[in-house]
């Protein structure tokens, strides 16, 4: 029978096929062979040093890079001159540093899957633009990123675990590297382990597929840092779970950090067992909030510095930092997908052009406004009881605040004027369209409530 990692190379050789074509797959690379693996070092064979010298030059990145996308660890690869079959040997994955040549900078253009493969100490890939430098902190993040921050800066160990959890899109994978990096850039002899839990899932069933659960543990047993991604997914999986509780346990114990992020909070996780959650809330718990405006306007701005563009109307950034509301990589992607268009047409970005070319995004970010939602907020504004708004009262003190809502409905949702209607006491929809109307009139008279608008408008869409 193969071992893992003789299957592992059966699949690499098939991309390097696909990759370089069969010629020189057949001259080159057709001849290298796995002999074992020593740590997280593969000693592949080549049979003269004349073609150990072509291979390093040509091939030897690629190839780490495949061993390190096959693996999920930070495999290092040492080409020998052997004539010999190549022999098949127990394995043991760690994750060790990799000799790192003198600190090149990361490449700003993060070509993710380009490894570089004299790169780094975690056992995944880390994205080069996730540091704390591109992390822009605001009020619903500042937790996090002093927690994150603490963890990345201190030599013992501060709180364990640490656990970060939030929504979707929201920082945690881009803090969870900026701890990553930053740990290695102090230190490059403390071993970082970052793996999703996916990960850890899908190397844990491996190992047991091929009775190898020694050499999965092992990698575990020698680390400084143990960082795992997206907790929640093995929620439900029963032996994952038990296998990740152990492995936890035995880091916690040895005084080495833990970080761990989660869709929600540790006693919110559905599906994993009450032992684990209770323990995960054991060091410090932070959570990362969804955006506000000031915090979108601040990652724009970066990303547009980052990306080395002043040519954004200030109204164009506004637009997108009040209209993407729902989490930081679709407010990415809208900026990308905008100056994109804008290069491809050669025309300069505009607010008509911004609003042409994000019309899917913003309706469907829109439709996050409800009409209870409205309501509520308004009635707090105005110091009304949301029973009076909703009620038949035509006193103005709630007739005003009333017609601010329905306008506000009108504008921030995709309802109807009879749906509306009925969301407001079962008022006909004529009702609601003399409210919109005198409220656009008043709009223009009267500043005060104009800004009253504003003012709800952006707490709604925030
Ligand atoms: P999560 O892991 O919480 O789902 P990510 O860390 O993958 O989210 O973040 C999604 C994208 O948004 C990434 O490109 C990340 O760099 C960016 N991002 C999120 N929060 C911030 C922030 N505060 N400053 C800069 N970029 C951010
Ligand atoms: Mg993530």
């Amino acid at each position: 029978m193969m071992t893992p990692w003789q299957e592992a190379w059966q699949r690499i050789r098939a991309k390097l096929r696909t990759e370089f074509g069969d010629a020189t797959f057949d001259s080159w690379l057709k001849p290298l062979g796995v002999l074992r693996a020593e740590g997280s070092k593969v000693l592949i064979t080549v049979p003269t040093r004349f073609m150990c010298d072509w291979v390093k030059t040509h091939y030897l990145s690629r190839i780490i890079d495949h061993w390190r996308q096959e693996t999920g660890a930070m495999i290092d690869v040492e080409l020998v001159v052997s004539v010999q079959a190549p022999l098949p040997g127990p394995i043991a994955v760690v994750a060790v540093p990799v000799a790192k040549p003198n600190g090149r900078p990361a490449r700003p253009d993060g070509h993710g899957d380009e490894l570089d493969p004299a790169g780094d100490t975690y056992s995944a890939p880390l994205d080069p633009r996730f540091t704390f430098d591109s992390f822009v902190v605001g009020k619903s993040n500042e937790l996090a990123h002093a927690a994150a921050r603490r963890v990345a800066s201190s030599a013992k160990v501060q709180f364990n675990p640490l656990f970060l959890y939030g929504g979707v899109g929201l920082g945690k994978t881009h803090l969870m590297h900026a701890i990553a990096a930053e740990i290695r850039a102090r230190n490059p002899e403390r071993k970082v382990l970052y793996m999703s839990a996916e990960k850890f899932m899908y190397q844990f069933i491996r190992a047991l597929r091929y009775k190898d659960t020694m050499a999965f543990k092992e990698q575990f047993r020698s680390v400084d840092v143990l960082m795992i991604d997206d907790v929640q997914f093995i929620a439900n999986k029963d032996s994952t779970q038990e296998e990740f509780f152990h492995t936890f346990n035995a880091v916690i114990d040895q005084h080495r950090q833990v970080i761990i992020s989660g869709d929600r909070s540790p006693s919110d996780l559905e599906g994993i067992e009450d032992r684990i959650k209770s323990r995960l809330g054991w060091g410090l718990v932070a959570d990362v909030h969804p955006t506000d405006y000031e915090l979108r306007v601040g990652i724009l701005q970066s990303k547009l510095e980052a990306m080395g563009r002043d040519d954004l109307p200030k109204e164009v950034t506004e637009f997108l930092a009040r209209k993407i509301v729902s989490n930081v990589r679709e407010l990415e992607g809208a900026l990308n997908r905008v100056t994109a268009y804008s290069d491809l047409v050669g025309r300069p970005v505009t607010l008509e052009m911004t609003q042409e070319v994000l019309q899917d995004l913003i309706r469907s970010n829109d439709r996050r406004v409800s009409i209870a939602e409205i309501q509520r907020h308004v009635a707090e504004y105005f110091n009304v009881r949301l029973s009076d708004l909703l009620s038949a009262r035509r006193a103005r003190a709630v007739a005003r605040p009333r017609q601010v809502a329905m306008y506000l409905s009108k504008q921030l949702t995709s309802r109807s004027l009879p749906e509306i209607g009925r969301k407001f006491g079962g008022r006909d929809h004529t009702t609601v369209m003399h409210a919109v109307r005198r409220i656009e009139e008043l709009r223009e008279t009267d500043s005060g409530l104009d800004q009253d608008i504003e003012n709800l408008r952006r707490t709604l869409e925030t």
